[in-house]
């Protein structure tokens, strides 16, 4: 009995030493690759009866798995070359985060250049990938051709000896081509060259954001911060019997605009100017109030011109200060507005009074109104009843000014707060455009080449992504002299030999080993056995989350990016700046609509010979479908379909792997944080008998099919 069954597999990424520790050896579990573009034992017929049907169909499927080992190899470069764009978009997100924020900078050049790194990582691996990907779809007709050949003569016993070829349909892949995110790279590399600029105008941001939080705190206070002890709300309260909507209270600054109190103001006033009244007979007390009454009505019209404008990225704000003494009532139109009262005597003395009741002015001559500019510029006796001068109006406002009391003492802390937190935010505003106007072009470029790579996966059409058509030959009567052109036409013997001919294609797999090898392909990469700290660490254990992004999408996408902007040791900043850059960095996240790849992975079956040879329109396909249509038919001449196909099919077998010395193929080098950096090889090992055989083992098989087809005695029909 021969030797069957399959090769024991060693499980994926466990060698049988122990495991992977450091960098260098993390790929070379791609070994395990090797296994997938395995060995034609594993499709040697487990049965002495195995007929040359079923040696054709078992050629054809390892001719076939070929193609399905390329499949994986290209998805797990293309998952790379997409992890990497990720890490760098995201790490350079982390940066321009960290660029936001007060004290950031440092951590932020970190992750700058890192993303810088990272970005040139990755386009060197995905230029060396496409190079060689590229170059081994070229051999998988190659690799086709061989192994059925193999597959063939691993049947052979003392009885039966066959000889087996391959073809691929298509016969050649199309070219895999990963992209460029020189867009990217091109956008890190300004933001880094304006890093300091942008650096400095957030900690300017910050200072004056600051300041502005303090005043706006202040402000809240005095207007209703503070209660229930006195503020704007309290006194209004208490003073004026204001209440429910328009006697709001805030419990915070961050809720509470100066409108508010700017509207309590404007209640306040209208509602003392409406019902101000003497608390007593005396005409003191009367003078008074006719006083307040004049000062209450200025404070309505005043307020009529006040404003509040915050629209988020600027505020501007106008609340006027009330007079609180003579000289501050000299700077306002109460000092010139001509409405008191002025009394002439006799003898031409005139006589100002505070209000039109004053008793002095009952029965006297009425010599018109006058104002306090006027008053004060002299030429006016003190009235003996009301005593009017400058200073009873200049004192109106003062005591409630001054002391807690007084609802203006209130309202001018709110209305001085109002111009200090407008020239903080216009600072901070200011300050704030600085650096948003970058870091928002920075995103929007980051954005699209984040889309870009989310959405394009690489094609993957390589030889054979149809179909495997194998033809095997029994022809063990055959004298081995025969199998050589020099003879085959010149002995016609008949030889009973037999063929057949069997296909087989791609069927979805469930298995998720595809998923495994990208999951698993950093696992065992130990940043601190390899002395990688601080950023770079970050950074790989970005990169290890987003292979998982791979596979799982958008969710997993944007953990990656919440996990990072909590893992930086910064702290958030008064000018929000920081917040509003990792919103930015979140929405291009979000926006980029990031699916999980398609991670299928492909086995080969067998399929009726039609489905392949049909769905190919190549000269050697159309020559073996003409080959089974003629049947049992063939008859020797130089046209035979089949001698043709074979021949043409030469034409396609010439590459030839030419590293037969070496144990691995390096499809890539994967080189983190410069020439230091870990550097991590993606390669794969071909099975021995893909390195030793050659093309004689090949050219021995085209020999012999040859010959039998050219022989007169005819071939058993084809399945
Ligand atoms: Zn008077």
């Amino acid at each position: 009995m021969r030797e069957t069954g399959r090769r024991p597999v060693r499980r994926a990424f466990h060698e049988d030493d122990g495991g992977f520790t450091t960098v260098g050896m993390v790929l070379a579990l791609l070994v395990s690759l090797a296994l997938l573009f395995s060995a034609a034992k594993v499709y040697k017929i487990n049965s002495v009866a195995a007929d040359v049907q079923n040696v054709a169909d078992a050629a054809a499927l390892a001719a076939e798995n070929q193609v399905a080992s390329f499949y994986i190899v290209a998805q797990v470069c293309d998952a790379v070359v997409l992890s990497l764009s990720l890490t760098s978009a995201v790490t350079a997100g982390a940066g321009a985060v960290a660029l936001c924020i007060p004290g950031g900078q440092t951590v932020a050049s970190r992750l700058l250049d890192a993303s810088a790194d990272i970005a040139r990582a990755r386009q060197r691996f995905a230029e060396e990938a496409a190079d060689r990907l590229n170059a081994l779809q070229n051999l998988l007709p190659y690799f086709a051709a061989l192994q059925a050949s193999q597959v063939a003569r691993a049947n052979d016993d003392g009885v039966a000896r066959y000889f087996g070829i391959a073809f691929l349909a298509p016969e050649a892949g199309a070219s895999i081509d990963f992209g460029s995110i020189d867009e990217a790279t091109q956008a890190i590399d300004d933001l880094r060259a304006r890093q300091d600029q942008v650096a400095q105008a957030a900690e300017r941001a910050d200072a004056a954001s600051k300041e502005a939080q303090e005043s706006k705190e202040r402000a809240w206070r005095a207007d209703c911060g503070n209660a229930p002890g006195y503020c704007m709300y309290e006194r209004a309260g208490k003073l004026a019997g204001l209440s429910g909507a328009r006697n709001p209270r805030f419990s915070s600054a961050d809720t509470w605009s100066f409108s508010v109190a700017l509207e309590r103001a404007r209640a306040y006033y209208a509602e003392r100017a409406a019902h101000e009244q003497p608390q007593g007979d005396s005409v003191d007390e009367q003078a008074n109030s006719a006083l307040r009454a004049r000062f209450y009505a200025y404070a309505v019209r005043e307020l009529k011109s006040a404003y509040v404008r915050d629209a988020g990225d600027s505020f501007e704000a106008f609340l006027p200060v009330l007079p609180a003494n003579t000289d501050e009532m000299r700077a306002t139109s109460l000092f010139a507005e001509r409405v008191y009262p002025v009394t002439a005597a006799e003898d031409g003395t005139c006589t100002m009074h505070a209000w039109a009741g004053c008793p002095a002015c009952a029965g006297a001559r009425q010599a018109g109104t006058g104002s306090v500019a006027e008053l004060e510029a002299g030429g006016f006796a003190v009235c003996p009843e009301c005593a009017f001068t400058p200073a009873s109006l200049g004192s109106v406002a003062a005591a409630s000014t001054s002391i807690g009391n007084g609802f203006e003492h209130w309202y001018r802390i709110v209305a001085e707060e109002a111009g200090v937190y407008a020239r903080a935010r216009a600072e901070a505003d200011a300050a704030k455009r600085e650096v948003q106007g970058p870091i928002e072009s920075f995103t929007q470029i980051m954005g699209d080449v984040t889309k870009q790579a989310a959405s394009q996966r690489i094609e993957v059409a390589p030889p054979g992504s149809v179909g495997a058509v194998a033809i095997v030959a029994d022809v063990h009567e055959v004298a081995a002299s025969d199998l050589f052109p020099s003879s085959f036409v010149s002995q016609p013997t008949a030889l009973g030999a037999r063929a057949a001919l069997s296909a087989a294609t791609l069927a979805r797999d469930d298995s998720s080993e595809t998923e495994t090898v990208i999951t698993s392909l950093l696992d065992g990469v130990d940043a601190d056995a390899a002395g990688i700290a601080g950023a770079p660490k970050l950074v790989l254990s970005l990169w290890s989350r987003l292979l998982g992004a791979y596979t799982q999408g958008h969710d997993a996408l944007l953990d990656a990016v919440r996990q990072i902007g909590d893992a930086l040791p910064i702290k958030k900043g008064s000018s929000g700046l920081g917040t509003w850059a990792a919103q930015k960095i979140e929405a291009f996240v979000t926006d980029a609509g990031f699916e999980p790849a398609e991670l299928a992975a492909w086995k080969p079956v067998t399929v009726n010979s039609w489905h392949v040879v049909g769905a190919d329109g190549s000269k050697p396909m159309t020559a073996i479908a003409q080959a089974k249509r003629i049947g049992a038919h063939i008859r020797p001449t130089e046209q035979n379909p089949l001698r043709a196909a074979i021949d043409l099919n030469a034409d396609f077998v010439t590459e030839e792997f030419d590293q037969r010395s070496s144990q691995e193929i390096e499809i890539a080098r994967i080189q983190l944080f410069g020439e230091g950096g870990p550097s991590v090889p993606l390669s794969i090992t071909l099975p021995e008998p893909l390195r030793s055989a050659g093309h004689d083992g090949i050219q021995r098989a085209r020999e012999a099919l040859k010959s039998l087809v050219a022989r007169e005695e005819e071939v058993e029909p084809w399945a």
